[in-house]
């Protein structure tokens, strides 16, 4: 039996922005429609998946399906384009972090997670960019990657607790 956990829910509702609206999701499967990540991996990834498991509490059944395959939530390159088609305005990229941040609490995160934090706690980028990235800006005209306050990020990553997670799930590993 699918247990519930309306402590979901309640997270969810809890959000700052718009989490109230979780409710208005009719299924239309606009987001999923929309979704880059979708269109590329089909029915691997679905945001109108993540939005009714939220709404019903189904969290025991979404970390055994991220458990099994990380991408189902972790796929979200978090682009918004869906929460802007959304014809309920449903702030989905929010939920769906919300759900990767209760996936992590519960030391369920891909493994790619911990060095991914360290490198933008460190360097304020998951992935630096690379001369030859740098070198075709300049030849399109738009110049160098603009500056990354690094610092500014460590700082906010440390007053959030993040690197003691990402310590944990280190350790488990
Ligand atoms: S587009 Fe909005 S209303 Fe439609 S399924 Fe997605 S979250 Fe629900
Ligand atoms: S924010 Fe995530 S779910 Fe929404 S369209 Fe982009 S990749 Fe898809």
């Amino acid at each position: 039996m699918v247990k519930i956990d309306v402590n979901l829910k309640r997270a969810v509702l809890d959000m700052m922005m718009g989490g109230d609206k979780l409710s208005y999701c009719f299924q239309c499967g606009i987001c999923n429609d929309v979704c880059p990540v979708s269109q590329r991996w089909g029915s691997r990834y679905n945001p109108r998946d993540l939005v009714l498991f939220s709404a019903l509490g189904f969290k025991e059944a979404l970390v055994s399906a991220v458990v099994k395959d990380p991408f189902i939530l972790w796929g979200c390159t978090t682009c918004e384009t869906c929460d802007e088609k959304c014809p309920a305005e449903i702030p989905i990229t929010d939920i769906i972090s919300l759900l990767k941040n209760v996936s992590v609490s519960l030391g369920v995160a891909p493994e790619f997670y911990p060095s991914s934090t360290r490198a933008v706690m460190e360097s304020g980028m998951a992935i630096p960019v690379q001369p030859a990235v740098e070198k075709r800006r300049v030849g399109l005209g738009i110049g160098p990657a603009p500056l990354i306050p690094a610092e500014e990020i460590r700082k906010l990553m440390l007053a959030t607790g993040v690197d003691k997670l990402v310590k944990k799930q280190e350790e488990t590993a």
